[in-house]
């Protein structure tokens, strides 16, 4: 049985083939990582460890929350990350994340909501025989006590910032919400809380139960019409400058492109 999650379904809604290269063909990418995702990856390390140790009853300083990324990012950088716009160097990226840093820390320091957890695997049942399951990573659950609510709290350090309208139709917080509704006892409420660094904007967003109740009937027909599809068309978009199977791909690996393909991909 397969295990769904956030990104394979959007990957399937995003553009079918890369879907079919992805997950049915589980061919590898020829992009290992690009550098979006790797300053991702190091800011969410940071601020991971950064909550790790306050559970430890210790509260960093700005200057060693910043060498702890300094560290990795020095580590774990390779030549292999792509670099897509030429416009920018690896540099730009370093510097954005040490600001995302600086900002975070500025308007969260000293850290104390009473997080219970970070990179928190959740799975979603979504239905009782136990066929369609889901599984996410939540970046950070915070509960607090008195009243009982839980916050789902996600790192976003792209430059995209949602409206209040988009994320109240979001549907990966709202998935995880499922998942503590499920996982543990007397849930009051559950908010979503999306933090856009790159921004400095924290958007908070909740789901009635009636409306997580459509979101799961949504899901399974969405996991119903993966799983009966067969052709895999390619959805070109902008997203193709960024997308690890274009060798794979024959819009990009034969000199076939309509008028149309191009304007969709400018
Ligand atoms: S290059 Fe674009 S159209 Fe081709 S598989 Fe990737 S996302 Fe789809």
């Amino acid at each position: 049985m397969v295990i769904y999650s956030h990104s394979r379904l959007s990957t399937f809604e995003q553009c079918p083939l890369q879907f079919k290269l992805k997950y049915i063909d589980k061919l590898k990418p020829e992009i290992k990582e690009t550098i979006e995702a790797f300053l991702g990856h190091q800011v969410h390390e940071t601020l991971r460890f950064v909550y790790e140790q306050v559970a430890r009853g210790i509260i960093l300083q700005l200057d060693e929350v910043l060498k702890y990324f300094i560290e990795i990012w020095n580590r774990e950088f390779n030549n292999e990350i792509k670099i897509i716009k030429q416009e920018y160097d690896a540099e730009h990226y370093f510097h954005k994340g040490i600001k995302f840093l600086i900002d975070y820390f500025c308007k969260h320091s000293p850290f104390k909501d009473n997080t219970i957890a970070t990179e928190k695997r959740i799975m979603i049942n979504l239905d009782f025989e136990g066929k369609y399951k889901l599984q996410g990573y939540i970046d950070r659950l915070v509960h607090n006590k008195d009243t009982n609510i839980y916050e789902i709290h996600d790192y976003k350090t792209n430059g995209f910032l949602k409206s209040q309208e988009e994320l109240d139709k979001d549907r990966q917080l709202a998935l995880y919400a499922m998942g503590i509704k499920n996982n543990f006892e007397n849930v009051k409420e559950v908010h979503l809380v999306w933090h856009f660094l790159a921004f400095n904007k924290k958007i908070i967003s909740k789901r009635t139960d009636q409306e997580l109740e459509s979101l799961k009937q949504e899901i399974i027909e969405l996991i119903n019409k993966i799983e009966s599809t067969t052709e895999f068309p390619p959805n070109p978009s902008k997203l193709c400058k960024w997308c690890g199977f274009r060798n794979n791909c024959y819009l990009f690996n034969s000199s076939f492109k309509t008028e149309n393909i191009q304007n969709n991909l400018e």
